[in-house]
């Protein structure tokens, strides 16, 4: 993401469907009913790759584009999702900058009829956060206040259950891995970047008016994978262990999300015993 001082008010988009939502999947019920399993083929997840070459996002400590980085780390995604099976994977770049780009991104991911969308990002901090220092003799700004990863969801989202559902599994597959989500959205300091934290056990966020988050028809998360203005934490998240793990995270959350919806529907598809018999119900 990137912070920029005097971004105008988001746009309100009118004609959202308040749709039926539906239930929150993960977890499921714990009868599994013979056909219900993930079929990893038919099921697309669209890694959407935040920011374009042209206007990259923020800049890291080390003067490095954030689009870089989730180039690298949407690519290593890939290859975890199509070594599980989820081989319809696909991988989304934009060269249309924002604000047109973003309903491009939304567009093009209900038009491949996805099953769930994840924007890839990495962190930075609102500009006035940011202290200077000399890297490689060029100036570079930086602030290692804060580090670890943030989910964002929109509850402006058709899908808003399923969304939080695959978030919440997201966040605990990472910190299943040893890392950890930061708080600091939260903070006052913050100012009108704050933003609620609607699952504290996960790190969720709530993130209402992000396009690529309300556009989409099929559950959507934003995933800022870390913080590439703390110097340590970008010296991480430049290395091919830090996007592995992030990677077999997001296997892991997506493969459980897959068979958690499969089962629902599953259990909606298959009428119960008394309204299959009524008459014997109504003896
Ligand atoms: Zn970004």
């Amino acid at each position: 993401m990137r912070w920029r001082a005097g971004t105008p008010g988001m746009v309100v988009l009118a004609a959202l469907v308040a749709g039926d939502l539906a239930p929150a999947a993960a977890g499921g019920s714990a009868a599994d009913p013979a056909p219900a399993g993930c079929r990893r083929s038919a099921f697309r997840v669209v890694l959407d790759v935040g920011h374009t070459l042209e206007v990259p996002g923020a800049m890291s400590a080390r003067g490095v584009t954030e689009y870089a980085f989730n180039l690298k780390l949407a690519e290593a995604i890939q290859q975890a999702l199509v070594a599980s099976g989820f081989d319809n994977t696909v991988r989304l770049i934009t060269a249309t900058a924002p604000w047109r780009g973003l309903f491009e991104r939304a567009a093009r991911a209900n038009a491949m009829r996805a099953n769930l969308l994840i924007a890839i990002h990495h962190d930075s901090v609102p500009d006035e956060l940011l202290e200077t220092w000399q890297y490689e003799d060029r100036e570079n700004h930086f602030s290692d206040r804060f580090s670890g990863y943030a989910i964002f969801v929109s509850n402006n989202h058709p899908d808003r259950a399923g969304s939080l559902a695959f978030g919440h599994v997201l966040g605990k597959e990472l910190e299943a891995r040893g890392l950890h989500y930061t708080p600091h959205y939260t903070l006052p300091l913050m100012g009108r970047h704050r933003h609620q934290l609607i699952d504290a056990d996960a790190g969720v966020y709530r993130y209402d008016q992000l396009v690529v988050l309300m556009q989409t028809r099929m559950p959507a998360v934003l995933l800022e994978a870390g913080s590439i203005v703390n110097r340590q934490e970008e010296l991480e998240l430049a290395t091919p262990e830090r996007r592995q793990l992030t990677a077999q995270a997001v296997a892991a959350a997506v493969e459980d999300f897959c068979s958690a919806r499969a089962r629902a529907l599953a259990a909606k598809s298959t009428p119960s015993t008394r309204a299959r018999h009524p008459a014997t119900a109504a003896h």
